[in-house]
């Protein structure tokens, strides 16, 4: 991963960028003189480690928590945060430019200003860095340590020429962007996650490789600022762990967004010519050239393992993915425990939070927490936003679990259509005969708002027939929960019971 030196970062040097470097990495900061022995060293701090280490401190454990680059990780610095604030900014103007919807008008001349849309990104991420600061750390009592960990040994490893021992250890060494072997993209440069937000200038031309949750989120952003923005995706749909309808109604989205969908297409090279980077790509039955002004990849995440000297520690790891874990999160070594993308193949932000504190919980106290217990739901922030919790039908089918489904689409939910918002539907799966859910897909505009009551009633065991009687404030998009409860519950009317019911009312 390309470290970023704090005090020659190429962002403009503004009171946002002051306030999240000293929060996230002071510049002149020295390492404190390590104690004889830590009950807990953390290596890795974004979201996993600096949930495992201030858990850990509360609970009175000593704890050294040690970051090669930016406290906050991914999600903070490079991920989560800056993608959903430029997301927000770039609904905006797809809003104004779609004002005669609402019977408003649209300016006749939106022009975006990109600057200011990275500006407050900044002071968005600047704000919220205030939470993983160095400073909150310490005033908790952990040893922050900057600099690349590396084991020395079973029960110890050095950072920055300090040798640091310990009782126990959480590798939260996180992922970073996978490069395509792509012939001529190296030379003609690239961005990813790591430097697509360092942007201050809107690339006229984008291309994005890869049809996963960051190229299609990002692909849409850029395309609402105004880029003229190419999604190449080899799958023949765009995020293909999704349910198809769900990933199609994304591929109307993106047409009516004015992104030009190359799906089937893989990118065979890319070379510069003329101070613009021509790429050639190759679909079933042709082939053509596209000339662009940057590329984005998106084309997944490899865990890193590298420069950690796992061997010396006795953890088995894979470079594809990741340490090896048992369902407790222990690694071949007994004293050495995994959390977040480092060593999980659903990478996200909750799941890193989820897994540091079952990790923590199973090292610190004899726990016997497991992974396989978590029920963890998910979203893509497009627009629409595609959710998801439980089993798809193809895994419930896997199990010879038998499926009833019962779909919803959003124009029959008012508030949907007051809000001129109808793309979409929640869909939700439970098992046949039984009001039991399995899983649900959501694809609406706030899908991830509405996905947490699918994941509470998951997590509670609370089957369709208990949400058929809670009542939704009207006019809510979640309504359409309900009436998918309710779809269920007029299933139940058997031709017995309607016979039974009829018969009553007669008498
Ligand atoms: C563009 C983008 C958008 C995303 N959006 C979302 C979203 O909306 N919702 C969501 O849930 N997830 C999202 N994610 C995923 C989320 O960011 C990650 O799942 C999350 O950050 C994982 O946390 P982590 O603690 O496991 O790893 P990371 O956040 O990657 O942190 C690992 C840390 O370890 C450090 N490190 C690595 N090796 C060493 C070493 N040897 N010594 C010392 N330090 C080391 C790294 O510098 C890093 O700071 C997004 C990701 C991206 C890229």
């Amino acid at each position: 991963m390309p470290q970023r030196n704090p005090p020659t970062s190429t962002l403009p040097q503004d009171a946002h960028e002051r306030e999240w470097l000293e929060n996230v990495h002071p510049s002149g900061w020295r390492n404190p003189q390590p104690a004889e022995r830590y009950s807990l060293v953390v290596v890795g701090a974004g979201t996993a480690g600096l949930v495992a280490a201030h858990a850990a401190a509360a609970l009175g454990a000593q704890v050294a928590l040690i970051e090669r680059d930016l406290l906050g990780g991914d999600c903070l610095n490079v991920g989560c945060v800056p993608s959903k604030a430029i997301i927000r900014t770039s609904r905006l103007y797809a809003e104004m430019r779609n004002a005669e919807q609402y019977g408003g008008q649209s300016p006749a001349d939106i022009r975006v200003e990109f600057p200011a849309v990275m500006q407050r990104m900044r002071g968005i991420r600047a704000r919220i860095s205030r939470v993983d600061s160095v400073r909150r750390l310490t005033t908790a009592g952990v040893d922050v340590f900057f600099g690349q960990a590396s084991f020395t040994g079973p029960d110890a490893l050095t950072v920055d020429g300090a040798s640091l021992r310990f009782k126990k250890a959480l590798i939260a060494t996180g992922a970073r962007p996978d490069t395509p072997s792509i012939p001529g993209l190296v030379e003609a440069g690239y961005l990813t996650n790591e430097n697509v937000f360092d942007l201050t200038e809107l690339p006229r031309r984008l291309l994005v490789i890869g049809g996963g949750p960051l190229g299609c989120e990002l692909a849409q952003a850029f395309c609402r600022f105004g880029a003229q923005t190419i999604i190449v995706q080899s799958w023949p749909l765009f995020l293909p762990k999704e349910e198809r309808d769900a990933a199609q109604l994304l591929s109307e989205a993106f047409a009516r967004d004015g992104i030009e969908v190359r799906l089937n297409t893989k990118v065979v090279s890319v070379r510069v010519e003329g101070g613009q980077k021509l790429v050639d790509l190759v679909s079933d039955d042709y082939q053509s050239t596209v000339a662009v002004d940057a590329i984005l990849t998106g084309t997944g995440r490899v865990p890193n393992v590298d420069g950690l000297n796992l061997e010396a520690a006795g953890v088995d790891y894979d470079n594809t993915l990741g340490i090896r874990v048992d369902d407790f999160l222990q690694t071949s070594n007994r004293r050495i425990y995994g959390a977040g993308d480092a060593c999980l193949e659903d990478k996200f932000t909750h799941t890193a939070d989820a897994s540091a504190r079952i990790a923590i919980q199973n090292a610190l106290f004899l726990g016997r927490q497991r992974l396989s217990a978590l029920t963890i739901p998910w979203c893509t922030y497009t627009d629409p936003e595609i959710a998801h919790v439980g089993l798809y039908v193809r895994q419930a089918r896997e199990r010879d679990i038998p499926v009833k489904t019962f779909t919803i689409p959003m124009h029959d939910v008012d508030r949907a259509i007051a809000d001129g918002e109808e793309a979409g539907f929640v869909k939700i799966h439970v098992k046949e005969r039984t009001d039991r859910i399995l899983g649900a897909t959501i694809v609406a505009r706030h899908a991830g708002e509405m996905i947490n009551e699918l994941t509470l009633a998951i997590v509670a065991g609370i089957g369709l027939r208990t949400l058929a009687r809670v009542i939704h404030a009207y006019p809510t998009q979640a309504e359409a929960i309900k009436k998918a409860a309710d779809a269920y519950n007029r299933t139940r009317l058997t031709p017995t019971i309607q016979s039974l019911l009829r018969r009553w009312l007669k008498w």
